[in-house]
């Protein structure tokens, strides 16, 4: 058995963070992972995502470039090319993470919890070799989450997220199951690539933990550029298509408003959520309480065993990498603000939210009031030809702070930066409006909704 301070398990941005600061700390720490450093944001989720979406911005402009007096001669996505330059980015930033952790001690193989305090390690490319058993008085488990199945004949037909990151080829047709982050992410790309795409989803709008006019002018803007949606639509099951343009094409069958419906592709995606990874025996041998979403944790991110904590995606509380890597600072000592968190959709246009949507402030009968200002009426956004979208602010009329935030437009994922800043901060309303922005920018149109 080997001593350890402390000992993590998965190396993703809730798990490195957590080592990479023990390490700094001057702790003994092992961090166990079975795959690739970086976990799933690094290898299969936000970082190869968002190389797939520079390619398809470019392939966006290329398509609109006659508009802006640049001939630039026909499209064509080169997916080998594509995925080779993602491969390359996710290489280059995992160095960064092997740096980041210092002096942990890397350990590849697959942990099981032997003990409460225990961590059983096993490789399962040397399966003769006996477990090591490492143990620490303090443990966090960060083992992520991986992509939800339906429960339906064909499902194994379907690819995840994950295999969406390396086809050989832009897909003639692709139907996406779930019109959700992932879904809408995947659609943006996709379409922009080339492919015809149709999106069905279960609920009667797209992104369901969003603001209401933000998801649909979203749906609007991706509809305008080709992508169909199936709303309100229970899938039953995926088949051969009996009548595909393409052998093999495959049939996602649903059912929208008591009526039978099919929607063909070459390729299905399957982005109906995700669920918790944990760890072998965390409940027996490692006598923690696992709950339908997760680990269960208290507001410190310990489970029921003192000293052991699970943060990330394995709680269930946010599934969002940087509220991992918040979770995993907290962890370990650092003063980290966790009422402010923001979120971005990765889809052209962008979207972004921080704090409560107005669906909640109406629900908790706040009075507040709800503040907008369209790109259309930006000097750099209508310049850059991307001009449709919106901000939407809702501030607290008592007090004048900021409650929540809602861009749909370009560069939201940047934009939503400042608001998330007052809100930790208590700046209201007017703190920003008499902050002068920089003219032209896509910033000014915070200060343009505030203002009035
Ligand atoms: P999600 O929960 O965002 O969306 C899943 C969608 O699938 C929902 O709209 C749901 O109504 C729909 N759905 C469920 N069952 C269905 C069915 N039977 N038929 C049709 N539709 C069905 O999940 P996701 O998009 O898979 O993403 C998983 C998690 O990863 C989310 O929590 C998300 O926040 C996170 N994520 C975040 C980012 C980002 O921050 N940019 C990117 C990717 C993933």
């Amino acid at each position: 058995m080997e001593l350890f301070d402390l000992i993590v398990i998965g190396g993703g941005p809730g798990g490195y963070e957590a080592a990479a600061i023990g390490s700094a700390q001057g702790l003994k720490v092992a961090l166990i992972e079975r795959d690739e450093l970086g976990g799933t944001c690094l290898n299969r989720g936000c970082i190869p995502t968002k190389t797939f979406c520079r390619t398809a911005q470019i392939a966006q402009d290329t398509r609109d470039a006659a508009s802006f007096g640049v001939n630039p001669g026909g499209l064509h996505v080169d997916m080998a090319r594509v995925v080779e330059r993602k491969n390359e980015v996710v290489g280059q930033l995992r160095e960064g993470v092997r740096l980041a952790v210092g002096k942990t001690v890397v350990r590849k193989g697959v942990a099981r919890m032997a003990g409460p305090h225990t961590v059983g390690v096993s490789d399962p490319e040397h399966p003769d070799f006996a477990e090591e058993l490492y143990s620490a008085p303090k443990i966090i488990i960060a083992t992520g989450s991986t992509s939800a199945i339906l429960p339906i004949p064909g499902a194994e037909k379907a690819i995840t997220s994950t295999e969406a990151l390396d086809l050989d080829r832009v897909p003639a047709k692709m139907v996406i199951i779930g019109g959700g982050v992932i879904g809408l992410e995947f659609a943006s790309i996709f379409s922009a690539f080339g492919a015809e795409v149709t999106v069905v989803e279960y609920l009667k709008e797209v992104l369901p933990v969003v603001d209401r006019d933000v998801a649909k002018r979203l749906r609007t803007a991706l509809s305008k550029r080709g992508v169909s949606f199936v709303l309100g639509a229970e899938v039953k099951e995926i088949a051969e298509a009996t009548h595909g343009e393409f052998p093999g094409m495959l049939s996602v069958r649903y059912e929208a408003k008591g009526k039978p419906g099919e929607a063909t592709g070459e390729k299905v995606l399957m982005a109906v959520g995700r669920r918790p990874v944990i760890p072998a025996d965390a409940d027996t041998a490692g006598q923690i309480a696992v709950g339908r979403r997760g680990i269960e944790v208290d507001d410190n991110f310990m489970t029921n065993v003192e000293g052991v904590y699970a943060i990330g995606d394995c709680n269930g509380r946010c599934l969002l990498a940087h509220a991992a890597s918040a979770q995993a600072r907290c962890v370990m000592g650092e003063k980290v603000n966790m009422d402010v968190m923001p979120s971005a959709v990765f889809t052209i246009p962008e979207c972004a939210s921080v704090g409560l949507t107005e669906e909640q402030a109406k629900a908790a009968s706040l009075d507040y009031k709800s503040c907008k200002a369209f790109f259309r009426a930006n000097g750099k956004a209508v310049a850059m030809g991307e001009d449709e979208g919106l901000v939407k602010i809702l501030v607290n009329k008592g007090d004048g702070k900021i409650l929540g935030a809602h861009i749909c437009g370009p560069h939201a994922a940047d934009l939503i930066a400042e608001i998330s800043l007052a809100m930790a901060n208590g700046l209201t309303a007017a703190d920003i409006v008499d902050t002068i922005h920089a003219h032209p920018s896509l910033p000014e149109v915070i200060p343009a909704a505030l203002a009035h």
